[in-house]
């Protein structure tokens, strides 16, 4: 038995914010706020697990108005998931993320991000993809003022 799943998340861009991109920290002048790491990566691909799983979104479980999550980390929220899953029998088969940055350029921090996403994951890094979009410079994307994630997930079942 296999199950797809999608995730999806947008953050907006401030100054005084760290970049935290699928658990990686990024050299940026600006980071993603949020009430937790604001890590669109991790939140898309939780979501994307749970929804392969049937198993609502990243909201039922840590709203955002709880102050026990303020500045947490996401890599909390994505264990919660796979914990989940594990308990129903899930196994995840692979991962595909999609970054939405006008910037910086992530070409050269995309297989950082992959090897940690794997190792979250628990999962070989051949099944894990990460690609990088720019906006170009049109809608909120590409004039730097948010970033966002796309991820699909299978889930496979004996
Ligand atoms: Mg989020």
């Amino acid at each position: 038995m296999i199950r797809v799943g999608i995730g999806h998340d947008t953050h907006r861009l401030e100054a005084g914010r760290k970049l935290i991109l699928g658990g990686i920290m990024v050299d940026h002048p600006r980071g993603l706020s949020g009430h937790s790491d604001a890590d669109i990566v991790l939140h898309a691909l939780t979501d994307a697990i749970l929804g392969a799983a049937g198993l609502g979104d990243i909201g039922d479980a840590f709203p955002d108005t709880d102050p026990a999550n303020k500045n947490l980390d996401s890599a909390v929220f994505l264990r919660h998931s796979l914990g989940q899953i594990a308990t129903l029998g899930w196994h995840l088969i692979n991962v595909d993320v999609i970054i939405f940055a006008q910037e910086p350029k992530l070409g050269a921090i995309k297989s950082r991000i992959k090897d940690n996403l794997a190792c979250l994951l628990g999962i070989d890094v051949s099944n894990v993809n990460v690609k990088a979009k720019t906006g170009e410079k049109v809608g909120f994307i590409g004039r730097a003022e948010a970033m966002s994630c796309q991820v699909v997930v299978l889930l496979g079942r004996s």
